[in-house]
């Protein structure tokens, strides 16, 4: 086996990638790049990792690209060949899922368990993330001091202390069953249901955390 590693083999291409601050799909360019370059006597692969620029807002992130001389499949519809390519992007964002705006403000365990709910769903794993949702509301019932022996008692005790919405209960309830499907029976819940539940989960980290404290910092002076 020969393996070269070559520098900036790839440098000054551009491409279209989904921006992880524009949040849309923007023109990228590849500012570094170093190829791993594999030859055998059968097979020769090729995998770049590359540092690129979305030419909008200046921001960085990774990218790699791998090939080899077996990525190629039959297209039984067109009767031909076909290459294929396998591209990563860290962060992921293939879901096009991103973070809330100011999420830097949730209490530490719960940012931790949103942060990774959120790469879960980027990354399409659909039992992860449906465990995901059940560990931010778990986090949140022990931020906010929920009292009870099971998550269906924690979240009926943030209810009666008012710390939630009786509505939000009922939906964090939902949630919970979600997440209980994924843990026990390792079955995935659709894009939809995920989806939705991201929504809500979102949704009461804005109001229970970070609405409050913008208030507190935008409104100080006032009473
Ligand atoms: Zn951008």
């Amino acid at each position: 086996m020969e393996r070269k590693i070559i520098k900036d083999k790839t440098a000054g291409e551009k491409l279209k990638i989904i921006c992880g601050e524009c949040r849309i799909a923007q023109k990228h360019v590849v500012l570094t790049s170093l190829e791993d370059c594999i030859d055998e006597d059968n097979f020769g692969s090729v995998k770049s990792y590359q540092i690129v620029q979305c030419q909008n807002c200046d921001s960085l992130c990774f990218r790699s690209e791998y090939a080899d001389s077996e990525s190629h499949a039959y297209d039984p519809e067109t009767g031909e060949d076909f290459e294929w390519t396998q591209v990563d992007i860290f962060p992921h964002r293939t879901a096009g899922r991103f973070k809330i705006k100011d999420s830097f403000l949730l209490p530490i365990g719960v940012r931790q368990a949103y942060d990774e709910l959120i790469d879960a769903m980027n990354a399409g794993q659909r039992i992860l993330a449906g465990l995901g949702i059940r560990v931010v509301v778990e986090s949140i019932c022990v931020d906010l001091n929920a009292e009870g022996d099971s998550l269906y008692k924690k979240i009926n005790d943030l209810s009666l202390k008012k710390a939630i919405t009786q509505v939000d209960a009922s939906i964090l309830h939902k949630l919970r069953s979600l997440g209980n499907a994924s843990a026990h029976e390792a079955k995935p819940s659709s894009a939809e249901q995920l989806d939705l539940a991201m929504n809500v989960v979102e949704h009461l980290l804005l109001g229970t955390y970070i609405h409050p404290r913008l208030a507190q910092s935008v409104f100080k002076d006032s009473k």
